[in-house]
This record gives structure tokens, C-alpha cells and sequence, in this order.
């Protein structure tokens, strides 16, 4: 059996919805690659499809089949306010006929009025998702009690609720989309020739490690670099790896991975997560000048301002850019891209 063919039947045991728009195109980024003397790509997991797309629409295929299995009237989930993945969920929900509680966590530290009313939680009402509140930013088995807890008191009430848990104890459903587009690429790949580098952001690190544990099952040696956008790169490491040997685990693979296969890099990151930084702010401004390409201020900014950081180490590969979408999130930092548009640093 060919590569793909033995990863179709790996994920054909788990229950899914089809909603990706899928192969996402590959294209060239040939400007902003001279510019920072690399061969560079761009993989546009921007375009998925539903609801502005990005990357979620391929984790949620798995975690709203299971809750369509499950017969589900209602689904939960907890993430911070300009979550693209609470987006997803209330979009994807809809399509489904489900409705979609979200659980809204203090993560970015004095929040613009925009973050709390455009972007991604603009979007979250007009689909008419239901909101809580949590008000801690870094306590993820807290905020997952506090969704099982309402998830409970739905059930007595007489719903059918299914919960997308976040941290990092949980079966990574959501990974499975990023293992079948390591063998889309795979496919892509026969025609374009492959690349020597993938350049992602890493969060939860289900699409890190869903693309890692794919390509190696199919018995490719690509790098996959992760950006964190975060947490700092010895954590996010250490997550990373574990979420690639549950996923084999999950998936019934050989131990394929090792630690010395996952790379991260935290140049990007401070102040922290949903914060911008000067990089990420030029890495956005000029991909948009030179490629008329929107990055996110969240992840794919950061992601690219990661891959610049790197350039060096990355210069003589082919290298491709991951794009995971979020650009919604854009219009919740108005102000401070205006600010540093305006501002007195003058063009990127
Ligand atoms: C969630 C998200 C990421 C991070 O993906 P993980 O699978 O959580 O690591 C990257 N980019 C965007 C736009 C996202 O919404």
C-alpha cells in the first residue's frame, strides 16, 4: 500500500465531518524570500474554506464527527477571547446543527476594547455562540474543569454536550487533520518537488505534531520548525513530543518520532501570547507589501517573524511556510498596528 493510502486507512477508524477545502493551494513567495535571500513557499491552510478559514477547520473535522457520533446538541469549548479555534467551533457547530458554548479565558493582560468586541469575538455573535468567562489566562486543567463543570450541568438538564478539551492530557483528535495534510503535501510534492524545511506556528502543538508524526510515517525526513507563540521553547518542546507519541500512540504508529526531531524556536515570542512585538509587527507589514499576504498578529505574524530570525540557518532549503489563517484577529489589534503604522519608526 502506498504512504497516503496506509494514512487514509489509519484515520478512517476515527469519525469525521468533511469540510475542508482541500489540497490547499501551495504558491510562491518569491518577493519576500529575496528579500531575505531564502527559497520560500507558502502552504495557505489561510484558505479552508469555512467561516475565513485557517488551521482549525482540519482539527475540527475530527472532534465535530465525534460529537455528531455522539449525537451532541451542544458543543463546549475554552480558549482565549480572539480564539480562531472558538470561531471554527461556532462556525463548524452551525454547520452541524449544534449549538456552541464558549468559554472565554483572561489570556492577553488589558485588552483594547477592540479585542473584546472585534475580530474573532465579532464573528463568535454573529453566529449567535453562547459565552462564559474565565478569569485566569494560564491555568488550562482549570479552565478545563470549569468546562466539564458547565458541560455537567448541561447533561442534567437534559442537553447533549461534547467538550473539545484543550490541555495537554487529552487523545489529540485534532492532530489527525494535520497528519492527512502531511500526506497531502506528500501528494503535492510529486509535482512541485519536495521541500527541505516547514516553518509552523506551534500553540497547542497539534499541528506540529500532527504534520511531524505524518511525515515520518510516510518516511520523509522534512525539518518542521516550530515557532512558539506561547510558551517558551523548552516547554513547548516537551509538549510537542509528548503530543507526537500519543499520537502514535493514538494512531497505533511505531515510535517514529524523537525529541531530537522537534525544533522550536522562541524568538518571537516576548512579551508573550496575544502580544505583539516589533518583529512580528514587520513581518506582518511586509509580507503584506511585498506579497499582498495577511499574517495574524497572534501566530502567523509571530511564525514569520520566527522564519526571518532564522534565515540564516534556513538559507540554501526549500523551505515552506506554514499559513494557519486567523486574520480576523487583525481588526482586534487595530489600534496598535495603527499606533505603529503612524508611529515615528517610520516604514517596516
Ligand atoms: C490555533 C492556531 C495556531 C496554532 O495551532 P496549534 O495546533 O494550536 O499549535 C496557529 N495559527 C493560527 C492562526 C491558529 O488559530
Amino acid at each position: 500500500m502506498q504512504g497516503a493510502a496506509i494514512i487514509q486507512k489509519l484515520l478512517a477508524a476515527f469519525p469525521r465531518v468533511a469540510v475542508c477545502h482541500a489540497p490547499t493551494p501551495i504558491e510562491a513567495m518569491s518577493r519576500l524570500g529575496a528579500a531575505h535571500g531564502l527559497d520560500l513557499s507558502v502552504k495557505r491552510d489561510d484558505c479552508t474554506g469555512l467561516a475565513f478559514g485557517g488551521n482549525k477547520v482540519r482539527q475540527l473535522e475530527f472532534y465535530i464527527g465525534a460529537a455528531v457520533e455522539a449525537r451532541a446538541d451542544v458543543v463546549l469549548i475554552t480558549s482565549a477571547a480572539q480564539s480562531n479555534f472558538m470561531r471554527m467551533t461556532a462556525a463548524m457547530a452551525a454547520r452541524f446543527g449544534m449549538k456552541a458554548r464558549l468559554q472565554l479565558e483572561e489570556r492577553v493582560p488589558d485588552p483594547s476594547p477592540l479585542y473584546r468586541q472585534n475580530g474573532n469575538i465579532l464573528l463568535d455573535r454573529l453566529i449567535g455562540a453562547e459565552f462564559a468567562s474565565y478569569p485566569e489566562g494560564e491555568d488550562e486543567a482549570g479552565a478545563d474543569a470549569a468546562v466539564l463543570a458547565a458541560a455537567a450541568a448541561l447533561s442534567s438538564a437534559g442537553a447533549r454536550p461534547y467538550v473539545i478539551p484543550l490541555g495537554a492530557g487529552h487523545a489529540p483528535l485534532g492532530a489527525l487533520g494535520y497528519v492527512e495534510a502531511a500526506a497531502e503535501l506528500v501528494a503535492q510534492e510529486a509535482a512541485l518537488g519536495a521541500f527541505d524545511a516547514i516553518v509552523v506556528g506551534s500553540g497547542s502543538a497539534l499541528t506540529h505534531a500532527g504534520l511531524l508524526v505524518g511525515l515520518r510515517a510516510l518516511g520523509r525526513r522534512t525539518t518542521v520548525y516550530g515557532v512558539c507563540v506561547r510558551r517558551d521553547a523548552a516547554s513547548q518542546a516537551a509538549r510537542t513530543f509528548k503530543r507526537c507519541q500519543a499520537l502514535e500512540a493514538m494512531l497505533g504508529l511505531p515510535k517514529t518520532v524523537t525529541a531530537a526531531d522537534v525544533h522550536l524556536h522562541d524568538g518571537a515570542l516576548a512579551p508573550g501570547y496575544g502580544r505583539l512585538n516589533e518583529a512580528t509587527i514587520r513581518a506582518i507589514r511586509q509580507t503584506a507589501e511585498l506579497e499582498g499576504l495577511f499574517l495574524d498578529p497572534v501566530y502567523t505574524g509571530k511564525a514569520m517573524a520566527g522564519l526571518i530570525q532564522q534565515a540564516e540557518a534556513l538559507r540554501g532549503q526549500r523551505v515552506l511556510f506554514w499559513h494557519t489563517g486567523g486574520q480576523p484577529a487583525l481588526f482586534a489589534y487595530a489600534d496598535q498596528l495603527t499606533a505603529a503604522m503612524d508611529g515615528p519608526a517610520g516604514p517596516a
